[in-house]
């Protein structure tokens, strides 16, 4: 390391090696390659309903087909929205941000999730945030629920109010190896609001949509208490198997 760069580490303490690639500089978290690379605009095809992606170049003939599973059974939220895929750079992130404890990317990352936000003509006029709860059990273990700490940030930036109040009532069995509609009985009922909600059109926050299941059960807690509209904001959306494809 050169003295100057000694120096000029010294003076702006701040700026740290990115967390991702570990080389470019950063002010925060991230250096600005792999902000770049994690909000790369591709042309993955996805259902315009849950958002999820097919890894297939759409055309603009396939580029609003709503996947298979949303045709049986629509969810209760209206659509769901995401920086984009979960593979990559994005999933990297979002894997330090979760479980390596790394809540300084929830900066880089609320910024990202506002400027999506303010990019969608259907969210202009969102009343309220409101975060996917964790299980307690999970809540001590990661010491942070990330989702809260995404709308807490989107909140601050676009001087949106954030509620606490949906809460989970019951703890599931982990939901990562089971289908759709097998999340959708695991889920059934696990959550509940604390206080009334006031807010017609809401948005629910969360890191990453699955299968669309929880977001889906929390959607219709929301609307059976009053909420006109719910929509949803993810860092990530999940990749459809081959069979979901309707092309
Ligand atoms: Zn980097
Ligand atoms: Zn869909």
């Amino acid at each position: 390391m050169k003295i100057l760069d000694k120096i000029s580490g010294f003076l702006f303490p701040l700026q740290n090696s990115c967390l991702l690639c570990k080389k470019g500089a950063s002010y925060g978290s991230l250096c600005p390659k792999c902000r770049d690379e994690i909000i790369t605009r591709h042309d993955f095809t996805f259902c315009p309903v849950c958002g999820r992606y097919q890894l297939e170049v759409s055309s603009a003939k396939q580029k609003h087909n709503v996947c298979q599973e949303c045709r049986e059974t629509t969810p209760r939220f209206l659509a769901a929205k995401s920086l984009g895929p979960f593979r990559g750079a994005l999933k990297e992130a979002i894997y330090i941000y979760k479980y390596k404890g790394h809540r300084s990317l929830s900066i880089v990352f609320g910024q990202l999730l506002a400027e999506l936000l303010l990019d969608e003509p259907g969210l202009a006029d969102t009343d309220l945030l409101v975060p996917v709860p964790l299980s307690q059990e999970k809540a001590v273990t990661r010491g942070f629920n990330q989702s809260e700490l995404l709308a807490v940030k989107i909140g601050k930036i676009l001087n949106l109010p954030v509620s606490n109040d949906l809460v989970r009532v019951r703890n599931t069995p982990s939901q990562s190896k089971l289908a759709r509609k097998a999340r959708m009985d695991n889920i059934k009922g696990a959550f509940a609001l604390s206080n009334k909600i006031s807010g017609g059109n809401v948005v629910l926050i969360d890191d990453i949509l699955t299968t669309g299941a929880t977001a889906g059960e929390c959607a219709g807690v929301l609307l059976q208490a009053g909420v006109q509209k719910v929509t949803v904001l993810t860092l990530a959306s999940g990749i459809q198997e081959k069979d979901n494809y309707l092309f």
